[in-house]
């Protein structure tokens, strides 16, 4: 599962292994993406804005993803090639081929298209410096349950279900509070939070360090008290918690 952490890797790796590279062959199994379109381009450049990965070429032609649940990116060395049947792009730059497998949602874009998925997502929560003051806004702003902001990519982008409940963990924050109802001081440590934990996982080779999630009924290591989980509208997806150390006034 990727969220902010991996997805940042994962465009650094595409950035250094494709920038200024030009495409000597496509392989698309994508109608939609003409591997003709690709043949011949140069990359300029690899980018990402919360979890959306862009690959930009020249002549404003950019491949937008999002790895989703299964996407994944590879690299493959020499020219005889096997494409596995999960393969839905394959760029062949010389030396290597960069695949994508599994997509899982993969679109040949333009220029406009990507201002236009760019400007509908809230400021990334990775971007450097650390966007605080319109995060600060955003979150305190909202009438969602801040386990549903944290994860809402238009309110701040690239957190995802893991982040969510470790942040909210670290920061000592009931899931259920709304955003509007944050105090200026839960804000701020709920920004603290976030940023640590999603610095922390691309720090670790974008491995997560678990305390809550995926803990429900093991011991809080700072209480004792079980682990457990909720789900909240409009997502559904469980936040893990602890109940003492995220209760209201802790
Ligand atoms: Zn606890």
């Amino acid at each position: 599962m990727s969220e902010g952490p991996q997805v940042l890797r994962r465009t650094e790796w595409l950035h250094k292994h494709l920038q200024a590279r030009r495409i000597v062959r496509c392989h698309s199994a994508r109608i939609d993406i003409p591997a003709e379109k690709l043949t011949g381009r140069t990359v300029l450049r690899a980018f990402c804005k919360g979890k959306h990965i862009f690959i930009e070429f020249d002549e404003g032609r950019f491949l937008h993803n999002h790895l989703l649940m299964k996407g994944i990116w590879r690299k493959l060395t020499g020219q005889q090639l096997f494409f596995p049947d999960t393969m839905w792009l394959a760029l062949y730059v010389g030396p290597f081929t960069i695949c994508n497998l599994k997509g899982q949602m993969l679109k040949l874009v333009n220029e406009d298209a990507v201002k236009l998925q760019c400007n509908s997502l809230g400021s990334d929560a990775m971007s450097l410096p650390f966007p605080r003051d319109e995060i600060y806004q955003s979150l305190g702003a909202t009438k969602l349950a801040i386990s549903e902001a944290s994860l809402d990519q238009k309110v701040l982008c690239g957190v995802g279900n893991i982040a969510k409940s470790e942040a909210l963990y670290r920061a000592g924050l009931d899931p259920r509070i709304v955003g509007c109802e944050l105090r200026p001081v839960q804000i701020e440590r709920l920004l603290e939070a976030i940023s640590t934990v999603l610095w922390d996982s691309y720090n670790q080779g974008g491995r997560w360090t678990h305390h809550v999630y995926h803990r429900r009924g093991q011991r809080c290591e700072i209480c004792g008290t079980a682990i457990r989980s909720m789900s909240l509208a409009p997502s559904k997806r469980a936040t893990y918690f602890c109940p003492k150390c995220q209760s209201r006034d802790a």
